[in-house]
């Protein structure tokens, strides 16, 4: 038998935490200390019945019935018990698959009678449930089939949709990718202040300052280095992603550095793509977009996250909504046709009016990619130790995700990668659409871990993808911009799992 108290996975992020605060009557950061305690109340007993003499419930065996089980969830929450049974027959080899699927199921059963809460990707707990479909499909079922699936776990039919058209898409993208493929991402862990639900290592330019030289020449050498072995090991390039942090809180001098350090050690001619992250506009002017046309690229992000004024006051942001909307204009007059904004459902202070307002004066200038993110509040985040936290739980998101999905549609976007992550609020999704044809490739590639990322900079992780298989090796650089500078020769040192990684593989 097992006996269930606490909190299941399905019901974590915000929700879980401010009710589970709230039965309990602890405060947030007490709630956050006790966290592990909390799941270490799930206890698993065995059933003694047989033992004891009881026939088996499903087949009158009174001897120990080794295919049958009976399986009980009992579950406590704020003072109030609740149980289901289920009997069980399983596979020989299935066990395991078994008991979970019908465990997460009888706990989200529970669950939703005793909060009253209905998690809209029902009992899927990871954070690429379009990978789950694209799998579904791979192994010869029909979409109707896939939707079956996914049905059987509690996704509600809005989610189900919406992943079967972003596996839809995305399947067609990653035909573009070849094995000995890779997509090169460089770092920059810098920004003009730190948005309060940040948990990125990015470090404001005005401490930080200081470190952008130093570390802004090393990174040129290790694009060097890192461009040597690519080569060496004959690595096509497939997508650039410059990220942070902000690229452009770098001067116009320095990023011409940087580019043309890319432009004379890769062939930046031949790749798929090339993403430059403009990021906030209060980094962006004139001269530094020309230096990023100039250098080739062909995708840019300017990303508002709201074009609500007191939310991005909220938020720690020093402009308006107006300076990013004269940002795109800027940027469409200088040439760029492939845009994308970067949005967030649940920011401290929005309504879903203001959201929908939001969308609706964004598809109004209509970026190529519009990316509509779930907030999500980590343990890093200044919001969340500060305590505005528990205001933020309380935040209406689903209703915005609801009226971004359908306004994009109706606008022609269409989904094209999604992905999900801890500590989101109502455990909700971020979504990338797009107009056809104008898709992010680097994002699904990464996303879906088909490809070898080589990566540069602080922070970075090197993912080496098998060219024929599905094993992966990581390799971490630095987390801090002082480390990255300090230990350099440390950096340079790991490119040679690199190459023992192919060498070992091929
Ligand atoms: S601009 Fe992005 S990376 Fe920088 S602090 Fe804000 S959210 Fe974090």
């Amino acid at each position: 038998m097992i006996t269930v108290s606490g909190m299941p996975k399905a019901f974590s992020g915000e929700d879980k935490d401010s009710l589970y605060a709230g039965a309990i009557g602890m405060t947030h950061q007490e709630l956050v200390e006790h966290e592990k305690e909390l799941y270490q109340d799930v206890t698993f007993l065995p059933d003694t019945r047989q033992a004891q003499g009881h026939q088996c419930d499903i087949c009158s065996n009174r001897e120990f019935c080794a295919a049958h089980y009976r399986l009980v969830v009992r579950l406590c929450y704020r003072g109030t018990q609740s149980m289901q049974t289920r009997y069980i027959v399983t596979k020989p080899g299935m066990f395991e698959k078994s008991m979970e699927y019908h465990f997460g199921q009888m706990v989200y059963d529970l669950m939703r009678e005793a909060t009253g809460l209905t998690p809209p990707w029902g009992i899927l707990t990871g954070v690429r449930p379009v990978k789950l479909v694209r799998r579904c499909l791979d192994m010869g079922m029909n979409e109707q089939q896939a939707a079956d699936y996914l049905e059987k776990r509690y996704v509600s039919p809005h989610k189900i949709q919406l992943a079967l058209d972003t596996a839809r898409k995305e399947r067609r993208m990653l035909q573009k990718v070849e094995p000995m493929s890779y997509s090169l991402y460089v770092s920059i862990p810098f920004c003009p202040s730190r948005c309060s639900y940040c948990s990125f290592v990015s470090h404001s330019i005005e401490k930080a300052g200081k470190l952008v030289e130093p570390y802004l020449q090393l990174l040129c050498a290790e694009l060097e280095e890192t461009a040597k072995v690519a080569d060496s090991l004959g690595l096509r390039l497939s997508t650039i992603y410059i990220g942070g942090g902000t690229p452009t809180t770098l001067t116009a001098q320095q990023l011409r550095q940087l580019t043309d350090t890319i432009s004379r050690c890769y062939p930046v001619e031949k790749a798929l793509e090339y993403t430059i992250e403009a990021g906030r506009p209060d980094t962006i002017d004139e001269e530094k977009l020309k230096v990023i046309g100039e250098a080739g690229a062909t995708r840019i992000s300017i990303n508002p996250q709201t074009l609500n004024d007191q939310v991005l006051k909220n938020i720690g942001r020093k402009h308006t909504a107006q300076d990013i909307l004269d940002c795109i204009t800027l940027a469409r007059k200088l040439g760029f046709s492939n845009i994308n904004c970067d949005l967030i459902a649940g920011l401290n202070g929005e309504t879903p009016q203001s959201f929908r307002e939001t969308v609706d004066r964004l598809t109004a200038v209509a970026p190529e990619n519009i990316t509509v993110h779930t907030l999500s509040v980590k343990r890093a985040a200044r919001l969340r130790q500060e305590g505005e936290y528990l205001e933020a739980v309380h935040n209406p998101a689903a209703e915005m995700i609801e009226y971004a999905q359908q306004k994009l549609g109706e606008e022609g976007y269409i989904p094209y990668y999604l992905y999900r992550q801890r500590d989101t609020l109502g455990n909700l999704e971020n979504t990338g659409y797009c107009k056809p044809g104008r898709e992010g490739y680097y994002n699904v590639f990464i996303m879906e871990e088909v490809q070898t990322i080589l990566a540069v900079g602080a922070g970075a992780t090197t993912k080496l993808r098998h060219p024929h298989g599905e094993e992966i090796e990581r390799i971490f650089n630095f987390k801090y911009p002082y480390e990255y500078i300090n230990r350099f020769e440390q950096i340079l040192e790991r490119k040679k799992q690199v190459v023992k990684f192919y060498e070992r593989v091929l």
